[in-house]
């Protein structure tokens, strides 16, 4: 049987730019469908921001939320029982906490490291922060499992997070905090998943620190921008991934 090719993608400087449009990605991603890939959509976005974007690519297929909390599978898609919450036509598996313990464990602390993030910023100043416009904003405040710190005044709340049992991971822009996740934790669940129906080839291009987890649980990692990762294979941009891989 021949090998079903999968590729996760991150979003945030990787497909999407400073202007957040999801237009100059739509070749790429048209390109990668026609050739036979399974396009996993895998990123720090919530479900609201990456359903716009997967509406907008014509993508049908699983996505992970929220820097690897939630792994979202349209109904039926698998032909087994797939275990999770039913959210809006999809059994979602889990893997973070929910955002009202995150947002309280935040809370706690953020005066004394002057924390600014989502849950304690109006829609005009998370459009400050972000560059998002209006819409955009109001989707990525729809919150299901992490946060993201903007902006803050002492160092140290780092620890603080880790000692109530959260994981803090830098992603393209900003500081995530999510529960006891990752994408490479998130990616590895829905490879298993794949690999009961066929053999698979695993494939992912990403940016940030956030995205170094998945690099280590695929067959062939991608890197944009300015970091390294021993296991990735540097490209200028998404473009040059369909000249690399083929
Ligand atoms: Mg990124």
């Amino acid at each position: 049987m021949r090998p079903k090719k999968i590729i996760f993608l991150d979003l945030d400087k990787t497909l999407i730019g400073d202007d957040y449009s999801p237009e100059p990605a739509m070749e790429v991603i048209k390109s990668l469908l026609r050739a036979g890939f399974e396009v996993v959509l895998n990123s720090s976005k919530t479900f609201s921001e990456q359903e716009y974007y997967r509406r907008a690519w014509g993508l049908k297929g699983p996505f992970i939320v929220e820097n690897g909390s939630g792994v979202f599978i349209p109904e039926g898609y698998f032909p087994f029982r797939v275990d999770g919450r039913r959210i809006a036509g999809y059994q979602v598996i889990e893997l973070g906490e929910r955002y009202e313990r995150i947002k309280k464990a935040l809370e706690d602390i953020a005066e004394e490291y002057g924390l600014k993030y989502y849950g304690n910023s109006t829609l005009e100043e998370v459009m400050a922060f972000t560059g998002l416009p209006k819409e955009l904003a109001k989707l990525a405040m729809d919150r299901m499992y992490s946060e993201t710190i903007f902006r803050w005044e002492r160092e140290g709340f780092h620890e603080k997070l880790l000692g109530k049992g959260l994981r803090v991971s830098r992603g393209s822009r900003f500081v995530n905090v999510t529960g006891d996740t990752d994408k490479g934790k998130a990616a590895k669940l829905l490879l298993d998943l794949y690999s009961k129906l066929y053999p698979v080839e695993s494939y992912a291009v990403g940016d940030g620190e956030n995205d170094f987890p998945l690099f280590e649980v695929v067959g062939h990692a991608f890197i944009v921008g300015g970091l390294t990762h021993p296991k990735a294979k540097r490209i200028r941009g998404i473009e040059e991934v369909l000249e690399v891989i083929e």
